[in-house]
């Protein structure tokens, strides 16, 4: 005799998890909520308080760790995951690849490609963000740090330097000495980072190497007004099967369920 769950699992639409925070996260989204033949489910870490929702279900805060998230996976009947988290997001990318082999389930990576230094751009690249607070300390400067809010506190010591901190939300404990703290949610227009930095008379922008178009201003800015970057490379994140745009992510995901999106194109490069 079937039972009601045998029904569900059976006719439902594959569930696939969409592992957000992004805009490409929140854009595969709504591609995806679109559709009749999966369902999407979006995971937000809850770092903000009024997070921007993605369409489709939203699921928020972590799951408790890579055993946890390995049975979430399970227990919500998840058929693929894809990692579309911010570039500076390691763990819970790490957590997902493990998760995913463990379970047996495809991973599909979202990755923005970083942004390239070009002519004109004065970039101090670091590896961390203990090294960019060593070095702006180490210059005196009137920074500009655009670098979201948790991790303001590798700056906590610079008491040699200034610093107008941007981030969503305040920051917690941590702060420098000398500090100024505006919030504001990107994207950002050009025209007004060259204000800002210009009103701020800053000398160093400090930035992660997010990649993307919604905080690229600020680097444009900085180099039309010679300002350096102290640019933080990314952390490294997991080797998994990787795509680099929202339509790719769902071309992929077609090739790996054929028979959900109804797409012939199954071949053995899925
Ligand atoms: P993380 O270091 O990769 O993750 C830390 C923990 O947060 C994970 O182990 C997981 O908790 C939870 N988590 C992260 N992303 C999640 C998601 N999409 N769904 C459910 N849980 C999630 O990432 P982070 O601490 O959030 O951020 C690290 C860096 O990325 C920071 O520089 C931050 O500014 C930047 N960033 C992150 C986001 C974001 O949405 N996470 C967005 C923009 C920028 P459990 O172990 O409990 O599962």
């Amino acid at each position: 005799m079937q039972t009601l769950h045998d029904i569900t699992s059976k006719d439902a639409p594959p569930r696939v998890l969409i592992l957000g925070g992004t805009g490409e996260g929140a854009q595969l989204a709504a591609r995806l909520a679109e559709r009749t033949d999966f369902t999407v489910i979006s995971s937000l870490a809850g770092r903000v308080g009024e997070p921007k929702l993605p369409q489709g279900l939203v699921r928020v805060g972590g799951f408790g760790g890579l055993d946890a998230l390995a049975s979430y996976l399970v227990k919500e009947e998840i058929k693929a995951v894809i990692d579309a988290t911010h570039p500076f997001a390691a763990k819970i990318s790490h957590n997902a690849a493990i998760a995913c082999s463990r379970t047996g389930l495809p991973l599909i990576a979202l990755r923005r490609p970083p942004w390239g230094k070009i002519d004109g751009d004065l970039w101090h690249e670091v590896d961390d963000f203990q090294s960019a607070a060593s070095f702006v300390e180490a210059k005196k400067a009137r920074v500009f740090l655009s670098i979201g809010r948790q991790e303001v506190g590798a700056f906590s010591e610079c008491s040699d330097a200034w610093f107008l901190i941007r981030a969503i939300e305040m920051p917690g404990e941590g702060l420098p000495p000398y500090h100024e703290v505006i919030l504001q949610r990107g994207p950002f227009e050009l025209e007004d980072e060259l204000h800002l930095l210009r009103k701020y008379s800053i000398d160093y922008l400090v930035s992660k190497n997010s990649g993307g178009s919604a905080t690229y201003t600020k680097i444009e800015a900085a180099r039309s007004l010679k300002i350096p970057v102290v640019m933080i490379n990314r952390p490294l994140k997991p080797a998994v099967p990787c795509v680099g745009t929202v339509e790719e992510a769902i071309e992929r995901l077609e090739c790996l369920m054929p028979a959900a999106s109804g797409a012939s194109n199954y071949s053995e490069e899925c």
